[in-house]
């Protein structure tokens, strides 16, 4: 697999700090960077297809969001971001965090955040659960079991259903707070592989459809969703964020139980060991469903609007205004 390797670059005569097996090729820090560069800057074109000048009409800059969390990805995914974007004067880039409320995890990887913007002189603005009506996670996770009990569509719920949801409500009162366009994640590619094997064992390719990058179908009222990482495999992520020398937060989340996504991580790594490749075929794969989606018309979401919040929802009532209820019921 890939990881720190013995041998030389492929292309120069230093020590190399990844191998490719897809590639057969083996990098060295400056071209891990060089590499990684020119596949981000690709596909971010596809992704985000901004004008010459993308000022808005009053002259501010198109902004961008670059979701951050402290975490090896999003650290690699702003710096890439800046390095492509960053001398354009008509697009700025802000970074936003949000603090789920979870001890001995958040505080640490909030830290790395602040070194990180600080590092690279960038904006920083946080947010979290509590700030918009939530409970912090660490008090969730108490109250699960009799949430649970009063109420059937929350039973099963692992702590991740409801951070999820927090997540991207939060997420998305950053992005109105700070007049965002778009907003970015840092999705890699064996994320992306994951959650695309696990939506479709459970049959639900609309799901996979509705994956980030969301620039050919945005969703009404939300800025469009785009994961400049997501065809680069982790441990290239992992090597770079090592060899830059960028803050950045090892520890796992104490609520992660997460034995699907886990599971899934397996089955993708022992899937690449066995055809290198796999993890770029399986997002392919999704590319060529979402184009057949697109012309059939069947990818466009029937988008409401919730009747408690307003807010974009496929349902009556949003799930973050559902979530909100049952919280409010233990209170
Ligand atoms: S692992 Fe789950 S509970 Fe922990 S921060 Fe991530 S989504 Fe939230
Ligand atoms: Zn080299
Ligand atoms: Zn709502």
């Amino acid at each position: 697999m890939c990881g720190l390797q013995v041998g030389s670059c492929s292309r120069c005569e230093n020590p190399s700090v990844v191998y490719q097996p897809y590639s057969g090729q083996r990098l060295c820090g400056r071209h891990l960077r060089a590499s990684i560069r020119k596949r981000v800057s690709k596909d971010l074109r596809n992704q985000l297809s901004l004008p010459k000048d993308a000022r808005e009409a009053d002259g501010s800059p198109f902004r961008i969001l670059a979701a951050v969390s402290g975490g090896k990805d999003s650290a690699i995914m702003l710096h890439m971001l800046f390095d492509i974007l960053g001398k354009r004067r008509d697009v700025e880039i802000v970074a936003g965090v949000v603090d789920e409320g979870i001890d001995g995890y958040r505080s640490p990887s909030i830290d790395c955040v602040e070194e990180l913007c600080s590092m690279m002189d960038v904006e920083l603005v946080r947010i979290g659960y509590e700030d918009i009506g939530y409970q912090r996670m660490d008090e969730v996770v108490k109250i699960m079991p009799a949430i649970a009990e009063k109420n059937p569509d929350a039973k099963g719920m692992m702590p991740c259903s409801f951070c999820g949801v927090f997540r991207r409500q939060s997420l998305n009162t950053l992005a109105e707070k700070t007049n965002a366009r778009a907003m970015a994640l840092g999705h890699n590619l064996d994320d992306m592989a994951q959650s695309i094997l696990m939506n479709l064992q459970k049959g639900e390719v609309e799901r996979s459809v509705r994956l980030a990058p969301h620039t050919q179908t945005p969703i009404d009222g939300l800025p469009p969703r785009i994961v400049p990482l997501r065809w680069i495999p982790e441990q290239e992520i992992h090597a770079l964020a090592m060899v830059m020398g960028l803050p950045f937060f090892h520890g796992e989340c104490p609520h992660a139980a997460g034995a699907q996504r886990q599971a899934s991580r397996n089955i993708i790594a022992a899937l690449e060991t066995n055809t290198p490749g796999a993890r770029h075929g399986l997002l392919h794969s999704l590319e060529n469903i979402r184009e057949a989606f697109s012309l059939s018309g069947e990818g466009n979401m029937d988008v409401k609007s919730c009747s408690v919040c307003g807010g974009v929802t496929s349902r009556e009532v949003c799930q973050s205004c559902t979530m909100k209820s049952w919280l409010n019921e233990q209170t």
